[in-house]
């Protein structure tokens, strides 16, 4: 089967929601939806575990309580979601060493502090030569130098370099502790322009189910097939998947993307970030508010290292959250769940002792495995050009690209993704109208 209509939008996630929604609020609803998985929502993902509501994918609302509101923060209020205050800046005083021991507070911070000024140095010396060494002078060493190295760069950047989100939108974090999930916010807005009966979209311009592996651009269309077999030809396309797949080759392009566009997505880092998730059958950690971050100093670095405790935003829940990242997450992602429960659980030990009680449950999101996926979020390199930001979003002929990574200032964040299905669901917009008067003028013509 062959389906016609104006705008074909790849991927139901935050922006390509955002995207539909813009151009439908300008009059040009004859636009299909296609997405892989069988629900919208992308990285917006909740799940029941052991009884408690948990987020796979995005957990916070990242830039709250700045001169600038955030759309996301406002998208929650609007929608009564429960949220809950982050402080991860304790989490640096609660560092355990292997004899469950937490470092002096006098120790930490001077090793925090140690951390930041070399971070930055390390920053100077990238700008000053314009090249990538990773020969830093002083590499950590120390257990406790490698845990506060693996927080800083791969949790608090914006201790070291000012990030937007922060600078604009202000310093707080809100987790999302909702038993509809971070994904109702984007049900909400789906809402607002889809069809949708008690609670359920059923209109039929949302394709679930069907992923894309061919874009072939002809002169006046783009011909778009998904696994399937089912064919869409449209006059446009707005691609939303990440950049993750992007650089996949799960997608292939007729003719090929050109090396431009291409050498920019291979330019950009994916960075893959994993909570995995520990029910236990009574609470033996501390869950006093400054003690919902801490740390394990492992000789090997970002092993079992950043925990979380979720009392305070699910009281009596006795769910422990780890975070692994890149390698790490890659091979949990390969081991069976039984593997990672043994190995998180000799960790567990080390800071609280034998007595403890095995977990019952555990919940491994394997973001990197997933093809639709292929990650978790979008890293820019340190230093980026113009051009670069420039070539990442720019249209291919009458492909759009959006998502996450090519936000600019957001990228890697919720809102991030909402602000370029914006912006691309405005472009577009703009590129129709134009269309549109080139096709009046030529018919005065002749
Ligand atoms: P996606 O949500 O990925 O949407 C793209 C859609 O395209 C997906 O639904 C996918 O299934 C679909 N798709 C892919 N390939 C195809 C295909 N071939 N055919 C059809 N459909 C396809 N952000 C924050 O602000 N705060 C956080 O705390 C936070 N934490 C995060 C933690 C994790 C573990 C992860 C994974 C992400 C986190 N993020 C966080 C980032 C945030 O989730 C993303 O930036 C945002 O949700 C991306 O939205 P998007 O629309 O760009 O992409």
């Amino acid at each position: 089967t062959r389906t016609r209509c104006s705008v074909l939008i790849v991927g139901a996630g935050i922006s390509g929601i955002t995207a539909a929604k813009e151009l439908a609020e300008n009059g040009a609803e004859d636009f299909v939806i296609v997405e892989a998985a069988d629900r919208i929502g992308g990285r917006m993902r909740k799940e029941d575990f052991s009884g408690v509501t948990v987020e796979l994918g995005a957990g916070w609302i990242a830039g709250v309580g700045g001169d600038h509101i955030n759309p996301l923060w406002e998208m929650a209020r609007h929608s009564n979601l429960r949220t809950c205050f982050s402080d991860y800046s304790n989490a640096r005083y609660n560092i355990y060493d292997n004899n469950g021991n937490i470092f002096p507070a006098g120790v930490a911070a001077e090793a925090y502090d140690k951390a930041v000024e070399s971070a930055i140095e390390k920053l100077e010396n990238i700008e000053e030569s314009d090249c990538n060494s990773d020969e830093t002078p002083s590499s950590p060493k120390r257990p406790i130098d490698l845990a506060i190295d693996f927080m800083l760069h791969d949790f608090e950047m914006a201790e070291v370099e000012p990030i937007a989100t922060y600078t604009e939108f202000g310093e707080s974090e809100f987790l999302v502790a909702d038993e509809r999930g971070y994904e109702h916010l984007v049900y909400k807005m789906a809402e607002t322009f889809l069809f949708t009966s008690h609670g359920k979209i059923l209109d039929n311009r949302l394709k679930l189910n069907k992923a894309v592996r061919e874009v072939q651009q002809l002169r006046n269309s783009v011909v778009v097939k998904t696994e399937d077999g089912c064919v869409y030809e449209a006059n446009y396309v707005i691609l939303s998947v990440s950049i993750g797949v992007l650089q996949s080759n799960l997608i292939s392009f007729s003719p090929p993307l050109p090396s431009w566009k291409t050498e920019a997505i291979s330019k950009i880092d994916i960075m893959v970030y994993t909570k995995i998730f520990l029910k236990f059958p009574y609470k033996f950690w501390p869950s006093d508010p400054d003690k919902e971050f801490f740390i394990y100093a492992h000789e090997r670095r970002g092993y079992y290292t950043f925990w979380q405790h979720m009392e305070s935003a699910y009281p009596g829940s006795n769910i422990l959250v780890v975070t692994l990242t890149n390698e790490e997450s890659k091979r949990v992602e390969a081991q069976a769940d039984e593997e990672t429960m043994r190995e998180a659980m000799e960790v567990v030990r080390q800071m609280f002792g034998n007595e403890i009680p095995d977990a019952t449950d555990i919940l491994v999101p394997r973001w990197w495995s997933n093809p639709f996926q292929r990650g978790s979020y979008s890293n820019y390199p340190v230093y980026v050009n113009h051009q670069l930001l420039q070539h990442i979003k720019a249209p291919v002929g009458r492909v759009f690209f959006t998502g996450e990574h090519t936000s600019d200032k957001f990228n890697g964040y919720v809102h991030g993704g909402y602000y370029s299905g914006m912006d691309t669901g405005k472009a577009l917009v703009e590129e129709m109208r134009g269309e549109m008067a080139r096709e009046r003028e030529n018919h005065h013509k002749f």
